[in-house]
């Protein structure tokens, strides 16, 4: 007799993220509406936060790292260059999710975030943080990182990648980029249950036990460790099971703190309400 092998859907980590923002991000981008794009009026922050992204990529070479030809950056001018060399050619990495933002638009919001960086290195608040001793840039400066590791797992049913992996001979650490507000302590929750993801996923390929990761948050230059709890692990476990649940077709309760206001889906998800509610009587 022939057993037909059962594919189990694999999960991504950047969905239990999307999750925790809003359960319903989760099931409209499921059903492929993410060809959306960027949503009106936000398409400014969107391309901000790319930069900043690429930027975090680079902060070794601002902190007083090498460049590619080897020379050591270390004056205001040397971090302003890399700022400028790296915000270059951002398009050609993140041709995807640009799609759809025109050219000059795009240059005017380039140009608009070189000069505020730059304005960030002379009031040297924001370069004193970066190059000032923190674990992760350390770390980052003595085992380099890897950028974006992809890791999949059949057997937690779930893949991700990584922003950066840093592997020191004694310990694997995941660490990830946030362009948004640092909070006041620690790290947010769903940055907590992202790491917990990547510490399980780290801990099956790497056959080792992850105790710790690091949230940069790259807007302020906070850099904050945070350990891998139990507890962390069994909330991204749980969001897991959710996840795969309304992948396969429940219309899930919109998240507490949905930011319906700035969603691209929120034309979808008014007239799915209504249907619902004619179905239902609700
Ligand atoms: S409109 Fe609001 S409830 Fe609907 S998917 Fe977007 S954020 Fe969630």
């Amino acid at each position: 007799m022939e057993y037909k092998q059962e594919h189990k859907p694999i999960i991504k980590v950047s969905d239990l993220t999307r999750y925790m923002i809003c359960p319903r991000l989760v099931y409209f981008s499921a059903r492929g509406h993410e060809q959306g794009g960027i949503a009106k009026g936000k398409e400014k922050s969107v391309i901000e936060s790319i930069l900043l992204k690429e930027l975090a990529f680079n902060l070794h070479k601002i902190c007083g790292g090498e460049d590619e030809e080897g020379k050591r950056e270390e004056t205001e001018a040397d971090a302003k260059r890399v700022i400028e060399d790296k915000v270059d050619g951002v398009e050609w990495i993140y041709k995807e999710e640009l799609k759809g933002v025109k050219k000059d638009f795009f240059e005017e919001v380039k140009k608009d975030f070189i000069r505020s960086q730059s304005m960030n290195v002379e009031n040297d608040e924001w370069l004193g943080k970066v190059r000032k001793v923190n674990g992760m840039l350390e770390l980052e400066k003595a085992h380099g990182y890897e950028r974006e590791h992809t890791m999949l797992s059949e057997k937690l049913s779930m893949s991700g990648s990584v922003d950066k992996l840093i592997r020191t001979g004694e310990e694997v650490i995941p660490c990830v980029i946030k362009t948004g507000k640092c909070p006041e302590y620690g790290v947010w929750r769903s940055d907590r249950v992202q790491l917990a993801a990547y510490a399980m996923l780290i801990e099956e390929e790497f056959e080792t036990t992850v105790k710790r990761g690091f949230v940069e948050y790259i807007r302020t230059a906070e850099f904050r460790e945070s350990q891998i709890r139990r507890k962390d692990k069994a909330l991204a476990l749980q969001i897991l099971k959710r996840v795969k649940r309304i992948k396969g077709g429940v219309f899930p309760e919109k998240g507490e703190n949905a930011p319906c206001d700035n969603c691209v889906f929120e034309e979808m998800c008014d007239t799915k309400k209504t249907l619902l509610s004619k179905l239902f009587g609700k």
